[in-house]
């Protein structure tokens, strides 16, 4: 099948969370399933600065064009360790931008002319180059004009008589809202405007929701909560209206990016057979983070965007509690101010107990994986989650909450099925649930018997992308049979 993802983040080309994590790993395991699959990105000042890091020139792909008043210039390199192409739409006046979703230089959030214009320049270069593909699979609300625009376009581009669409749904907490009057922006029809309107607003997501063919959701508990007002940011009407075109699948993981048998960011490798090695690691970990490297006593990892969502907010108030019982913290974000002062406080007055870096660091994120003992993860809600699918997968077992993609994917121990248990759970959103869940840990944490078992089963999981790349496929399939695909909701 000639499959076309579309994607405001490729790892390792622009990233800023796990939607980038996906578009980088899900399109190379379709390939290897046989299938001919490209992918399309925007041409950021950051994939310019990735590609000079990793050596080669990308091609050339077409003749430059217009969209609109617009200049487009297409340029054509490989996912890494693949035949897959990326196609990189570049515009600089929209594109070439300190950070990813930069806004204009008026302070302005253009975000709907971006990401309109990357979409029709990526559809226009898909005719220029006779690359009709029999699926455009639309990630986030970015993408989510390519369904709209096969569904409603007037005519429809003949290119895209027989494609059939997917929008994939990381995360409804981003909708891309922007005012009415923006709506001519899409290259849309007039009469679509209703179809996109949600609230008196465009809404970009919820547009791709009622036009695309099937709507795909990263995890099969987030699929379910996004049914519900209190999981959807609004949008629940509209998803249940589609709810028998809608599923969940659990994302996979890369193998030759997160695996500590061959990761070069790590000190040491080790694998399930080898996991004492492990300890070489945190030992690397805690000295370069000034702290004692021989001390006994669990070190928690946490890396993520600082955003409400991710509920690092819940730790601060018991920080104090959690520290005086002997535990160290190692954690990496970036994003909302007062929770980076949140960070640097600590940090200030823990007597060396916390330890926060501010700032985005792929090496680092990859040191913490391998050198903590437990991965620490209170999300309020979480799509999927790919932290503690890597953390599983380091034998560092996750603490979490159990909630979207996190109550999919770790099994909680409840101090009876240490055969199959892969870390820890609690369910209120409070900082005391927390505190009581991380202080159950460090205590299964000094028997390491028990705990050596709890990361050795996190380490046999398969979380590789191979099955959810058929999962998606078999999406195509029902799509292109015309057939809903909503089999694993209530
Ligand atoms: P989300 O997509 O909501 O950000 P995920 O857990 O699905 O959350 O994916 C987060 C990805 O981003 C992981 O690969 C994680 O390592 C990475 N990441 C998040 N914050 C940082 C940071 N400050 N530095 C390095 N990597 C980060």
């Amino acid at each position: 099948m000639r499959i076309s993802h579309l994607s405001a983040e490729v790892t390792p080309f622009a990233k800023s969370g796990g939607l980038g994590d996906v578009a980088g790993a899900l399109p190379k395991a379709q390939a290897e399933l046989g299938h001919d699959v490209a992918v399309w990105m925007p041409l950021y000042r950051e994939v310019w600065e990735a590609m000079r890091k990793r050596g080669g020139e990308p091609e050339v792909a077409c003749e430059p064009f217009s969209v609109g008043a617009q200049q487009v210039g297409i340029l054509r390199t490989k996912l890494p360790d693949s035949e897959v192409p990326l196609f990189l739409i570049g515009a600089d006046e929209y594109f070439n931008r300190p950070h990813l979703y930069s806004t204009a230089a008026t302070g302005e959030d253009d975000g709907i002319v971006r990401y309109a214009l990357f979409v029709r320049a990526a559809m226009a270069a898909m005719h220029r180059l006779w690359n009709a593909p029999e699926i455009l699979h639309a990630h986030d609300w970015h993408a989510a004009l390519a369904p709209m625009a096969v569904a409603w376009d007037r005519p429809r581009d003949w290119i895209f008589q027989n494609t059939a669409t997917v929008l994939t749904i990381h995360n409804l907490a981003y909708q891309g809202i922007y005012p009415r009057r923006l709506f001519p922006v899409l290259g849309l029809p007039p009469d679509a405007l209703p179809q996109a309107d949600w609230d008196g607003a465009v809404n970009l997501m919820k547009g791709g929701i009622v036009a695309a063919d099937a709507i795909t959701a990263v995890s099969p508990t987030f699929a379910r909560e996004i049914l519900t007002p209190d999981g959807a940011f609004g949008l629940d009407p509209i998803l249940r209206s589609r709810r028998g075109d809608l599923i969940g699948i659990v994302n996979g993981i890369d193998p030759l990016v997160w695996n500590p048998a061959v990761d070069p960011k790590i000190e040491v490798h080790y694998d399930a057979s080898t996991v004492a090695r492990k300890l070489e690691n945190r030992r690397a970990l805690l000295a370069s983070c000034g702290m004692n490297p021989d001390e006994r006593g669990m070190v928690v990892g946490i890396i993520g965007r600082l955003t409400h969502q991710k509920g690092f907010d819940l730790l601060f108030p018991v920080l104090g509690d959690l520290v005086g019982a002997g535990i160290r913290f190692v954690m990496l974000g970036s994003g909302e101010r007062e929770l980076e002062r949140q960070m640097h406080r600590y940090s200030n007055i823990s007597g060396g107990r916390f330890w926060g870096f501010v700032g985005f660091q792929d090496d680092l994120a990859h040191r913490i994986e391998a050198g903590a003992d437990a991965f620490l993860m209170p999300s309020r809600f979480e799509p999927c989650g790919l932290n503690q699918l890597y953390s599983l997968a380091y034998g560092t077992p996750p603490i979490v909450r159990r909630v979207g993609g996190l109550a999919d994917t770790v099994v909680p121990y409840d101090g009876t099925n240490r055969e199959n248990a892969t870390g820890f759970a609690f369910d209120a959103a409070t900082p005391q649930a927390l505190r009581d869940t991380v202080l159950w840990a460090q205590r299964c944490y000094h028997d390491p018997a028990l705990w050596t078992q709890l990361a050795l089963n996190g380490m046999r999981q398969d979380f590789s992308w191979k099955h959810s790349a058929e999962l998606y496929v078999g999406v195509y399939n029902a799509v292109r049979r015309g057939k809903g695909v909503g089999t694993n909701l209530p």
